[in-house]
């Protein structure tokens, strides 16, 4: 068993031990010590990384008593070690802890609200609440909670006896039966855990709610304090740097420079989609014209770059629309063919799209189908396509002049 020398003192980042246990899974080594100071996952909270001895330590897990640290090369059974954790990793993660306690202790004696889960991680930091808050009160309730770092107020974890844990005002059951470990906000609060927690509520420097949403019958708050508040405001700001500058703007302009933005882009992109729709519609129009057909029949083959598959689909349309076509629309990207096959209602139907795409292109490997009128798909570009287009051609003129002959 180790000694899990972090429960007593959570602010012990270097220390000296003996490997008593060693084993290598995936080809990764782990190592076990006589004592610990390196806090494993569980409750809710992220391990400890740092180093033994000149090896990385990059996960902690505690295992039927023994902690298992992972290392980053290798250790002798008895090895005397030095081992360091990563301080700012680890006040980062209690200073997330300790808000979170606070900030469901506070939840609950405002707005009666109850945590009904947490997660705490380098991503994101969550509490999930049972009742539904609104803006005002997600702004008082971060107030009280800063008014309580503010108080430092005592943060203290003990092995409560039986008979005392019965008389605890616990926020929450615990999940264990017995040994159970309780962290004690100055009598604001009283929770089961085994997680590591700051020594006063100062040590949470500020705890900053950025965002919340409605989840399930509750709400969902995000969060960050201390250090990493602080590496948000900073990321924060830089995107307000960022965006003065591309918008030429002081800061208090940003909004509404981009409401104005976005209103000039709505209008320039209607008066593009009016644009390419007159396009559109003067090319059909001369295919239309142009076109005089052979035995009656009028092949078209569309070769599109850069432009919108629907804008192919609505030109592709808008020819068929018309009698005696039948369109092939090949649509180049940087590494891929679209493909259309349609043709006009009056077309026979011995001449299916589906069937014609199947045989001439589906069998080179052009991924798609459809009905006997239209059929899509796509490809990569290394397809001999324009070769599969004419044989497809001559097929559709072979059936089209049998048809016509009966
Ligand atoms: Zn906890």
């Amino acid at each position: 068993m180790t000694k899990l020398m972090y429960l007593d003192d959570a602010y012990q980042y270097s220390f000296e031990s003996t490997v008593t246990d060693r084993r290598v899974i995936d080809g990764m080594c782990y190592i076990a010590l006589a004592e610990t100071f390196f806090y494993p996952h569980g409750g809710g909270q992220p391990c400890d990384f740092g180093q033994i001895n000149q090896a990385e330590v990059d996960d902690v897990t505690l295992e039927k008593g023994i902690v298992w640290h992972r290392i980053k090369g290798s250790l002798e059974m008895g090895a005397h070690v030095s081992c360091s954790i990563d301080i700012k990793r680890r006040r980062a993660l209690m200073q997330q802890h300790s808000g979170q306690h606070l900030l469901s202790a506070l939840a609950l004696a405002l707005y009666d609200a109850h945590t009904v889960g947490f997660h705490i991680g380098e991503d994101y930091v969550t509490v999930d609440l049972d009742q539904r808050l609104n803006h005002t009160d997600v702004e008082a309730l971060q107030k009280s909670v800063n008014d309580h770092i503010s108080s430092r107020h005592p943060i203290r974890a003990f092995m409560p006896s039986e008979s005392t844990l019965e008389k605890l005002p616990l926020r929450k059951k615990p999940k264990v039966a017995d040994g159970i470990r309780v962290v004690e906000i100055d009598t604001l609060d009283f929770s089961p855990c085994g997680g590591l927690h700051v020594s006063d509520t100062l040590g949470i420097q500020l705890l900053k709610i950025y965002d919340f949403e409605n989840h399930k019958q509750g709400v969902r708050l995000y969060f960050s304090c201390g250090e990493w508040a602080i590496q948000r405001y900073d990321a924060y700001s830089q995107t307000v740097s960022d965006l003065k500058k591309a918008l030429c703007v002081p800061e208090t302009g940003i909004v509404q420079a981009l409401a104005q933005t976005q209103s000039e882009l709505k209008a320039l992109k209607g008066a593009y989609d009016a644009c390419l729709e007159q396009n559109i519609q003067r090319e059909v129009d001369q295919l239309i014209d142009k076109h005089a057909g052979i035995k009656g029949l009028k092949w078209v083959v569309l070769s599109e770059k850069s432009m919108p598959i629907d804008l192919v689909r609505q030109k592709v349309s808008k020819l068929v629309e018309h009698k005696d076509f039948v369109v092939a629309a090949v649509l180049e990207t940087d590494d891929t063919y679209q493909i259309i096959l349609s043709k006009s209602s009056n077309i026979p139907s011995t001449i299916q799209m589906n069937g014609l795409f199947k045989k001439h292109l589906a069998a080179l490997g052009v991924r798609g189908g459809g009905n006997e009128k239209a059929a899509q798909g796509g490809s990569p570009k290394d397809l001999p396509l324009e070769a599969a287009l004419d044989t497809l051609y001559e097929e559709v003129m072979s059936l089209y002049t049998l048809e016509s002959s009966l």
